[in-house]
């Protein structure tokens, strides 16, 4: 008999699972749950898009592309940043399709951290980055953000948490789980101090196309901020295809490049059928994206204000699909909240703490679902609120 654990890496021992998994396997056990829990669009891939990937097996397109993705995919994304970021990316150097921006992430952190770099994630956040960062050989360190604040990074707390060891920072605007957005001055400001300390940037802006009240401002179109940014993004969420694990990188060459290094042993390249339905998605689907983006907003102001009514204090969310109530007002931590919540109502939504202990004190309701299930999720919390 072997001992399974002396053979694991102590890395991965100290990683803990993600606590959004504990509350899925519950709620896929018990019958008429309202799920507001998953972080995904509820719509289905437009069907030119799937018709695409149908199109391109029908031709037999079914063997590797290039390391770094199809040219003419590649192509069509530095088309679509110029538009959406007014910032030039060249498709041959500078551009990276990847598994799903996650596979972004990661390769951004394995590129760049050493042994010992500090690399600082927003609390709260997506619950990927910091597992990541630790998997690349690198520290999270974690900056809190307040819920009075719409949880936006304060320049001050940057700075107190710079140290010699810094190396990067992960920035998410539109941000999962609070939906707070950036603006574009107080992504400036933000600027200076990375440039004053010489820090790189990872930006994650997989929810670019799902901003409701202000022109999208992305990192890389601030000042200077190009040349020491990677550009992480992808189809997952603005264009509703999750399940397709398409993603993307755009950076400087010399950052592009050593990704590319790694990704061309650790993957090969993303998949093949999902990058010819992708480039559909950019030619032609960008009208499909604007209907979501409405529908989204008209969900959001359903949502957050009956949140706010029945007592659960929420900032009104400028992007994603998130809104991300206070639960003070209760006696509840969170995750007895999301517990209870969901064995005495049928309402699932996620924990804050899952996301940093900034989070705790907060859920997070994803409003990808129909309105008829948003007003029957909204009539069981209120319910199970007066109740407490
Ligand atoms: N970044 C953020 C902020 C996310 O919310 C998610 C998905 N939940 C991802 C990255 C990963 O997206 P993908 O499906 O492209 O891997």
């Amino acid at each position: 008999m072997i001992e399974p654990s002396y053979y694991l890496s102590n890395t991965v021992k100290s990683i803990k699972p993600s606590g959004i998994r504990k509350f899925f396997d519950l709620a896929a056990s018990m019958e008429g749950v309202i799920s507001l829990g998953v972080g995904e669009p509820d719509f289905v891939t437009s069907w030119s898009v799937r018709e695409a990937c149908i199109l391109s097996l029908e031709q037999g397109f079914t063997s590797y592309t290039a390391n770094a993705g199809l040219l003419e995919l590649r192509n069509e994304i530095s088309y679509y940043l110029r538009k959406i970021t007014k910032t030039h990316y060249d498709a041959n150097e500078e551009i990276l399709v990847t598994v799903g921006a996650s596979q972004a992430i990661d390769l951004a952190l394995r590129a760049i951290v050493n042994t010992g770099d500090e690399v600082i994630v927003i609390d709260p956040s997506f619950v990927s980055y910091a597992p990541l960062v630790e998997l690349a050989g690198g520290t999270p360190v974690l900056i809190s953000t307040r819920g009075e604040e719409e949880f936006k990074l304060q320049p001050e707390a940057l700075e107190e948490a710079i140290t010699e060891h810094t190396k990067a920072i992960i920035l998410c605007s539109p941000n999962n789980p609070t939906g707070t957005v950036l603006e574009k001055k107080e992504l400036e400001k933000i600027a200076e101090i990375i440039e004053k300390h010489d820090l790189l940037v990872i930006s994650d802006e997989i929810y670019a196309e799902l901003t409701y009240d202000e022109e999208y401002a992305s990192f890389v179109s601030i000042a200077g901020m190009r040349e020491r940014t990677i550009l992480v993004s992808g189809f997952s969420k603005g264009f509703a295809m999750t399940g397709w694990r398409l993603g993307y990188v755009a950076a400087r060459k010399e950052f592009s490049q050593a990704m590319l290094k790694i990704h061309q042993y650790a993957m090969m390249c993303a998949p093949t059928m999902a990058q010819y339905a992708a480039i559909e998605a950019l030619k032609n689907g960008l009208e499909d994206v604007d209907h979501m983006r409405k529908s989204y907003r008209q969900r959001r102001n359903l949502f957050v204000g009956s949140l706010n009514e029945i007592g659960l204090t929420c900032h009104v969310p400028g992007g994603a699909f998130y809104a991300f109530p206070s639960i003070k007002s209760t006696s509840l931590s969170s995750e007895q909240f999301a517990e209870r919540l969901l064995l005495e109502e049928k309402v699932a939504v996620v924990p804050g703490s899952v996301f940093g202990e900034s989070g705790e004190g907060y859920i997070r309701c994803s409003y990808a679902s129909s309105l008829e299930q948003l007003q029957e999720a909204l009539k069981r919390i209120d319910r199970f609120v007066k109740k407490l």
